[in-house]
């Protein structure tokens, strides 16, 4: 007896000699979940057995759960609650912070900032100028989180460009560079001398313009940069001397696992080791996450079982092939319903669909799979024809112009308006220059209304092409 107690006093004396040397934290990340609950080998139902399970052999007190965004969009379900859906999963497994990604800016701002407001953790961006955003005062650019005895900040910035995706009036939303950040962050984040530094990206280790290896050249006091956007899995590599990079792929097929050992005694990082967590087809969902969401989840497929039209095809063709004549199809009726509102001349380089043999349910999930981002229509006066024609030829120049229609509405002396998606009017991602300088050197010139998926929906209603007792209501 008197010995075991020994042997326990000595035991003691040993674990807080070790735990003054060395003490540690565990983080976990996923990215670019892009709206996946459900599915056999990845979903946040499947993926929350993981979590949960490596939060319990950590300590919730030791680990940081941690999201590089493209969250709220992507699935039927997301898009028919606007991301909640989402957002009460990342709730219920305690998300300590999210970086939201670019499609995160396809919802409107009005519905982001509420999205933000009821998520519970912190929402870090800070990268962006967004007025919406930021007199709600609901993002901040970095957070000290205390885990494991150790004081660790994590930093969150988006990806750069994104006004580049979506027209929106100059001044409503800016995305700033991500080295010209940091250099304003990092001296509010060495201030609080923080033992352990995250960067936590919506971006890969390369982009245009951009490359992790040398921005933490000029950072080398950040530990760990978790990335995202990308869709690749990146289990673990170093970027620089003391600098680790992890990306946990897409789809909520699997959650990063960072394990951080701080030596005490040096004042730093002293190891870290990474893998990537698998869903697998024998993993099961988590019950109580299940049971949380499971209305949302009916009531999300039944509003996409939701019957508009159908859509007969010239010919028996593959799959892939449908898929492209529906989308031209569909990029016709909403041209059609713009320029019946608008009193239109027709343009249009859509090519023509042919005669029929498929038929094609349409229902409201259906219009969702063509049109997935949220693309609003844009109505924009060009002036001149030299104007038009400039633009003209850059977008028909452009892989962007396949199912993206520009259509001439007026061709009368000096009124060449135009329709288009708010896409092609931000620049197509950087590939219509000339397009995305005129919408922001012109505001006043552009009209956005509703958005594509709406329009057609609403077209595709109005036409009434159904029998009455095919119709299903919801
Ligand atoms: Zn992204």
């Amino acid at each position: 007896m008197h010995s075991t107690k020994k042997f326990y006093i000595l035991l003691m004396v040993l674990c807080s000699i070790c735990s003054l040397q060395a003490s540690g934290v565990t983080v976990l990340a996923t990215t670019d979940i892009h709206g996946h609950i459900t599915g056999t080998d990845r979903g946040l139902l499947k993926l929350a057995t993981l979590i949960v399970a490596e939060k319990e052999k950590a300590g919730p007190e030791n680990t940081l759960l941690i999201d590089c965004g493209d969250t709220l969009e992507g699935t039927y379900s997301a898009y028919a609650t606007q991301g909640e859906i989402m957002i009460k999963a990342l709730n219920f497994l305690h998300y300590d912070a999210w970086i939201p990604g670019n499609h995160e800016f396809d919802l409107n701002l009005k519905t982001l900032a509420q999205r933000i407001r009821q998520f519970q953790g912190a929402v870090l961006a800070g990268n962006i100028n967004c007025r919406t955003l930021q007199s709600a005062a609901i993002t901040s650019s970095w957070k000290i989180f205390k885990r494991g005895g150790l004081k660790v900040a994590v930093i969150g910035l988006t990806m750069p460009g994104i006004s580049w995706q979506r027209w929106r009036p100059p001044g409503v939303l800016q995305t700033l560079k991500m080295s010209y950040s940091l250099h304003r962050i990092m001296p509010e984040v060495r201030a609080k001398e923080p033992d352990i530094i995250i960067l936590a990206q919506h971006l890969g280790i390369y982009a245009k313009g951009y490359n992790a290896y040398s921005l933490l050249a000029d950072f080398p006091e950040i530990n760990l940069v978790l990335g995202g956007h990308t869709h690749v899995e990146k289990s673990g590599q170093k970027i620089g001397p003391d600098n680790w990079y992890v990306q946990a792929g897409k789809h909520a097929e699997c959650v990063a696992k960072i394990e951080i050992t701080f030596d005490k005694k040096r004042q730093k990082a002293a190891r870290i080791t990474s893998s990537l967590l698998k869903v697998k087809e024998s993993t099961s969902e988590y019950k109580k996450l299940r049971s949380l969401i499971n209305e949302d989840l009916i009531n999300a497929n039944e509003h996409g079982r939701f019957l508009l039209s159908e859509l007969k095809l010239s010919r028996s063709v593959g799959r892939h092939k449908v898929i492209e004549e529906t989308a031209v199809a569909a990029m016709k009726w909403k041209c059609r319903v713009m320029g019946k509102k608008a009193g239109a001349v027709f343009y249009s380089n859509c090519r023509k669909g042919g005669v029929l043999k498929q038929i094609i349910p349409l229902t409201r999930k259906t219009i969702f799979d063509w049109y997935r981002f949220h693309d609003k229509v844009c109505l924009v006066d060009f002036g001149s024809r030299e104007t038009f024609r400039a633009v003209l030829n850059e977008f028909k120049s452009s892989k962007s112009a396949r199912f993206t229609p520009l259509i001439l509405l007026n061709n009368s002396k000096n009124n060449f308006t135009v329709v288009l998606s708010s896409y092609l009017l931000a620049g197509a991602g950087g590939r219509l220059p000339l397009l995305h300088s005129y919408g922001i050197k012109h505001p006043e010139k552009v009209i956005q209304t509703s958005g594509i998926q709406e329009t057609v929906s609403l077209y595709l209603q109005e036409k009434q092409l159904l029998p009455e007792n095919q119709k299903r209501r919801n």
